[in-house]
């Protein structure tokens, strides 16, 4: 399956410098018809300057990165091409590897390569994605911790004691004929399975914070026509020098603004919807709040002076921040300084002015209520995963009541709690691709990456 050759553009149009990249059995000989330096004794590692030749005439001249399998990325045989960072260039000599018999690599292909080759499990291959998409600190520490392992190792743990768990029960199951003998203490193995369940439960537990971290707290202002609500999504966009726009792979019409306040990305949901039908009949307008409200995990619910707040029925509890806008003429400025915002108390701003909006972004933070992160912490930031560990937590209640049935009813057979314990096995091994066989699923995995990772 692994046996072609890929090649692909590693790095973004646009750069002085770009990186061809190719992995595969044919790297060096593609690259002896190319090159101009006789690779044939090269160490891995290192450089070899030259020029690449598409048999009449020089493309450029660049330097070569070589690394030998199974010391490469993806455990193949394989080459980084740096040359000039033309779009003239790169795809000439993209087409030369292709020429001689390398073919154009699918989206994270040379990681999948690397998972397919045992140089990483699927958790850090998901993790390189993450890495490079990542924006902050935060998202930077947790790509980096599940790349170099922390959460295989987590999961290494579960799987040991899993593995005990169900072969102190088939032990059991061996012997069933002998009535009088028990094999395994069924408080043991009942402890063993809530200890499993605890951690997988904490594992499950960070998602929301990974989640919040990775993708940003939604955040929808919510409030009656010509209260501010506009002015003072532009005021904290514009006071916000980070401001990352248009977010890939959203449509232009659910384009979300994205803001970092103190480190952490705040999403202001669907405020565009709200925007543009700010001129349509009024009816739409609250619809469209409402669902933003509803998608949200804090709401800045805003009024002025004198004009109520708008009634929020909400199917869920969430922070609400209550935010008296067009405070530049009613309310002396020294009402701003506050130094914290409680629960209940108005924050007053003019949104216009600038004023209080510190306050709100305090508050914010603190409703976000996200966490410090510890060095060594795992935190889940993957919805596969995420869904994976419910799975498994899912499975090892049905273990737990099969272990201990309640006082009415027969106690579960052995080999139908072995069963159960198998799916939780089988849950976790998705998490790191042991238990994945389908090569849509991976493909469905790696399509979301760039092609040249
Ligand atoms: P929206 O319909 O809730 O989005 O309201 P807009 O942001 O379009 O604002 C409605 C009007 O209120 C505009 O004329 C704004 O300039 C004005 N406005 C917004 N914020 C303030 C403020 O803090 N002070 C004052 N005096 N006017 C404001």
């Amino acid at each position: 399956m692994t046996q072609d050759t890929i090649c692909a553009l590693a790095t973004p149009v646009g750069g002085a410098i770009a990186i061809v990249r190719i992995s595969g059995p044919q790297t060096f000989r593609i690259l002896a018809s190319v090159f101009s330096a006789d690779l044939s004794q090269a160490q891995p590692y290192t450089l070899r300057y030259g020029h690449i030749d598409d048999g009449s005439r020089r493309v450029d001249d660049v330097l070569v990165s070589i690394f030998r399998a199974p010391h490469s990325y993806t455990g193949e045989d394989s080459a980084e091409i740096s040359c000039h960072g033309s779009p003239y260039i790169t795809r000439e000599i993209l087409q030369l590897l292709i020429a001689h018999g390398a073919r154009q690599a699918q989206p994270g292909e040379f990681t999948q390569r690397a998972f397919l080759n045992g140089k990483m499990d699927l958790s850090q291959a998901e993790a390189v994605a993450d890495l490079i998409a990542s924006t902050n600190a935060a998202t930077h520490h947790m790509a980096m911790s599940q790349l170099r392992g922390g959460f295989s190792s987590e999961l290494a743990t579960l799987r040991e004691q899993l593995l005990q768990l169900t072969s102190l029960l088939e032990l059991e199951l061996d012997f069933s004929d002998h009535e009088d003998l028990e094999f395994a203490n069924r408080d043991d193995l009942v402890n063993l399975a809530k200890k499993i369940d605890n951690h997988i439960q904490r594992l499950a537990h960070t998602f929301q914070v990974g989640n919040a971290l990775k993708n940003g707290v939604n955040v929808a202002i919510i409030g009656a026509p010509n209260v501010g609500k506009s002015t003072l999504l532009n005021t904290l966009l514009h006071e916000d020098k980070a401001i990352v726009s248009d977010v890939q792979g959203t449509t232009r019409d659910l384009v979300e603004d994205v803001i970092q306040i103190q480190g952490i990305t705040f999403r202001f949901v669907d405020t565009a919807g709200i925007r543009r039908t700010k001129d349509q009949i009024e009816k739409m307008g609250i619809e469209r709040s409402m669902q933003a409200a509803e998608k949200a995990q804090i709401i800045i619910l805003l009024s002025e002076p004198n004009v109520p707040f708008p009634e929020l029925n909400l199917k869920e509890e969430k922070p609400v921040l209550h935010v008296i806008n067009k405070c530049d003429h009613t309310i002396p400025s020294s009402s701003f300084l506050y130094h914290k915002h409680t629960p209940g108390e108005y924050i007053h701003i003019s949104a216009l002015k600038g004023d209080g909006i510190q306050l709100l972004e305090n508050a914010l933070v603190k409703e976000a209520a996200i966490p410090e992160i510890s060095e060594n912490e795992t935190i889940v930031t993957n919805l596969r995963h995420y869904n994976a560990l419910l799975e498994a937590h899912t499975y090892l209640q049905k273990v737990l009541s099969g272990l201990q049935p309640a006082p009415d009813t027969p106690p579960l057979p052995s080999d139908l709690i072995a069963e159960d314990l198998r799916t939780v096995l089988s849950a976790l091994g998705q998490i790191t691709g042991g238990t994945i066989s389908s090569q849509e699923t991976l493909n469905n995995i790696f399509s979301s990456f760039c092609v040249g990772k």
